[in-house]
């Protein structure tokens, strides 16, 4: 029953970013079955998934042709490695085939199992680079405020999370911070295009304070997922790119989240119209139907680790899991045999992009965002002074439960609303969630005015 798992679960389990005894207090929502775009509780509600999991499940839920190739994979050949010039069929079918989709400079990809082993990979591999070139003082790789590049050690530093580098003592050495592309919060009067170039340039006045001939990288997500769907100003990332260019660093494109069709073309470096040296992935490779993650290596790189670089001394046992590959091959052959990224880029991106536009009307509205199937709401005190309101008040948190409450799933950050449903979904379905959209604002704003 609910009661026994969630007693079970208070009992064992410690959740990630998670508050321990709270959650032991309040108890899980235990998730048992889904189709589609929907979940199951154990209660027996339906609840729409407008986060596609944790940004993941791209093809959707109940995809049988993703199960299939587990299940076959899983007798033919559970596991082997990847190490001492050792490989599988599905592992060199996929890289082959992700060189196919990525962008033409990547014509290499080193396999993880997550985002965070990508990004732990990335700063390695960056550090290497400039190593084998002899210019070893290249170590300082730049991230952003809010940037989110996983939970290891070099993936939070990389991250710029405040909550969590005041836990565990990060960043760790030489990884720095520039602020965000947030128009909202930080673009006082400019306009979204001049605030575009100006938060840049923050990226070149940085590198200039470090010492041009100590920095490595810059590392960013197209569109900054769980810092809130912060979509950038057209502006930006064609200057961030030109800035990368005119000091020779390298610039890395953390895909996790924009990869695999998510913001309406394959990848997300390609809708904001930059040209990574390094992109990470991991989510929408295999819908999350199991852990697999990566790092494309651009010829840049790739040419001199291959001819110049010797031994690179890193790897996970599960670099190139078979079974994974095998999934990531049928994920992929899925969203091309749907045509989820035209889908996303010509017909439920624009609508979502409309209906978004009609609800910034709301009262509690004072922006919202789209790109492709990524959506952000920022709930406001005063929408003509763009005035939040007091952070103690939690509104976004109020409006979460709302959501729960009534079978939608939306996360908040702060008070950011932010979705991303699963690529599959259609025009009545985006509707529907709208529909549940307005329902949870109106519940939040009555209790914001009461
Ligand atoms: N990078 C980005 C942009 C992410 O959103 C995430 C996870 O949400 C990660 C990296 C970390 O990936 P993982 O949780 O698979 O380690």
């Amino acid at each position: 029953s609910t009661k026994e798992w969630q007693q079970a679960d208070a009992a064992h389990f410690l959740h990630p970013f998670t508050d321990f005894a709270a959650l032991a207090k309040k108890g899980s929502r235990i998730i048992t079955d889904a189709n589609n775009i929907y979940l199951h509780d154990s209660d027996g509600n339906k609840i729409l998934d407008a986060m596609s999991g944790l940004w993941c499940v791209n093809v959707g839920y109940g995809q049988k042709a993703l199960v299939d190739a587990a299940a076959r994979q899983m007798q033919e050949l559970p596991f082997y490695n990847a190490f001492f010039q050792t490989a599988t069929p599905p592992s060199i079918e996929l890289a082959e085939l992700l060189a196919e989709v990525t962008p033409p400079q990547f014509q290499h990809v080193f396999f993880t199992s997550s985002g965070s082993e990508g990004n732990d990979t990335i700063v390695r591999m960056v550090r290497r680079y400039w190593d084998v070139l002899g210019q070893p003082e290249r170590q300082v790789i730049i991230g952003r405020h809010n940037g989110y590049h996983g939970s290891t050690m070099a993936g939070a530093s990389l991250g710029g999370m405040s909550g969590m580098h005041a836990q565990g003592g990060l960043p760790i050495p030489n990884i720095t911070h520039i602020e965000q592309p947030h128009w909202f919060e930080l673009g006082g009067d400019q306009s979204r295009e001049d605030f575009g170039l100006t938060a840049a340039r923050w990226l070149e006045e940085k590198i200039l304070a470090v010492g041009p001939e100590r920095v490595a990288a810059f590392i960013g997500e197209p569109i900054q997922g769980a810092g809130g769907v912060i979509v950038p100003p057209t502006t930006y990332w064609p200057e961030i790119q030109r800035i990368c260019d005119k000091y020779g660093i390298l610039l890395v494109s953390d895909e996790v989240i924009c990869g695999f069709g998510r913001t309406g073309e394959w990848f997300g470096c390609e809708t904001v119209g930059s040209r990574p040296d390094l992109m990470t992935f991991a989510k929408g490779v295999t819908s999350g139907y199991i852990p697999l993650g990566g790092v494309m290596v651009g010829e840049r790189i790739a040419k001199v680790l291959i001819e110049q670089g010797g031994e690179f001394n890193h790897g996970f046992t599960y670099s190139g899991h078979p079974v994974a590959c095998a999934v990531a091959l049928a994920n992929i052959g899925l969203i091309r045999q749907l045509n989820l990224v035209s889908h996303v880029k010509h017909n439920v991106g624009p609508y979502l992009a409309q209906q978004f536009a009609e609800l910034a009307e709301h009262p509690l509205v004072g922006e919202t965002q789209t790109c492709g199937l990524m959506g952000a709401v920022q709930l406001v005190k005063d929408k003509a002074k763009r005035q939040m309101f007091d952070s103690a008040l939690e509104v976004g948190m109020v409006c979460r439960g709302h959501c729960f409450g009534n079978g939608l799933i939306m996360r908040a950050v702060g008070d950011r609303m932010i979705i991303a449903p699963p690529l599959v979904i259609t025009r009545p379905q985006v509707d529907e969630m709208m529909a549940l959209i307005r329902r949870c604002l109106d519940l939040t704003l009555a209790d914001v005015q009461a």
